[in-house]
């Protein structure tokens, strides 16, 4: 595996790879569920990077930049043993060199749910992943449905700038419980871990609900809000959502596919989830 870590290298890199190519883009502290993209994306493709980058303009103020975890030495061994060839690991200078200003925007899309509440984060996803696509041209692209927005966001950007990346999503990966593998669940105390399989309870119980042929929309999220308002340690309930798959317009009524999502407070991470119906 090669490590890289400045745009004119990867760049390099990149152009001399066996095609078709594939990517994994991260944040680092890799779990399971990373690492299913990178299983994945191993048997799709010729050859395979992974990037790196806890990109600073996704973050907000007051959210956990300096925080994140960053550990490096066991990120790099676990994309080795996966066979990953190229691995991207910029500093943040290199990507957001001085004078850094051109954004990439998905208005609409990147306000609703998530963006409502972490105004500026989809901006800072899009544009950093513009910008891996433009420095990698990777043929496909790896993303988790965990974090559903941000896939109806990149695939949108990725048809709207022709940018030619076939983007590939794929399931959530969950730990026995129900609860979603992310590297935010290591800020849990044990109390609070017990109790985080609420979020995935309540979407199991829409996807119950709809599965027995509920299709009003409404009456899904009072339902998916019981079930999470019944847990005591769930300090806030930013959302409960039945979308639109494409344009996260929220429903009336479920006739093709629904993305049901929520984002809830227990301790001090926000947990995001969701549950497609009807794909
Ligand atoms: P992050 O490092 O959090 O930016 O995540 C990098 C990629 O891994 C994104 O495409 C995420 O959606 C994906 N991912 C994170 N957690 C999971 C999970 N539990 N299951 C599947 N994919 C995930």
């Amino acid at each position: 595996m090669q490590l890289l870590r400045t745009a004119q290298d990867m760049a390099m890199a990149c152009r001399g790879a066996a095609r078709p190519m594939g990517l994994v883009p991260t944040m680092g502290a890799l779990h399971e569920g990373h690492l299913s993209l990178v299983r994945q994306a191993r048997q799709d493709n010729d050859s395979l990077a992974a990037t790196i980058f806890v990109n600073p303009t996704q973050f907000g103020e007051g959210e956990d930049l300096t925080e994140y975890p960053r550990p490096l030495e066991d990120d790099l061994a676990a994309l080795d043993r996966e066979g990953v060839d190229l691995v991207y690991v910029p500093p943040v200078s290199e990507v957001y060199p001085p004078g850094f200003n051109t954004w990439v925007d998905v208005p609409g899309l990147g306000d609703l749910l998530e963006g409502a509440h972490r105004p500026g984060h989809f901006r800072g996803v899009a544009t950093v992943v513009a910008k891996l696509f433009n420095l990698i041209r990777p043929d496909r692209a790896y993303f988790g449905q965990k974090d559903g927005q941000q896939t109806v966001v990149i695939r949108r950007l990725a048809r709207d700038l022709d940018i030619g990346v076939d983007v590939v999503v794929l399931p959530t990966v969950r730990e026995a419980d129900g609860l979603a593998l992310s590297s935010r669940n290591a800020y849990l105390n044990d109390e609070e871990r017990r109790a985080a399989p609420v979020v995935y309870r309540a979407l199991c119980k829409a996807q119950r609900l709809w599965e027995t042929g509920v299709t009003d929309a409404r009456m899904l999220r009072e339902e998916t809000r019981r079930v999470l308002e019944a847990e005591p340690l769930v300090e806030r309930i930013d959302y409960v959502s039945v979308a639109d798959t494409e344009t996260l317009d929220e429903l009336d009524h479920i006739d093709g596919a629904a993305m049901v999502s929520v984002a809830v407070q227990i301790g001090r991470p926000r947990l995001i989830d969701n549950v497609v119906l009807g794909q």
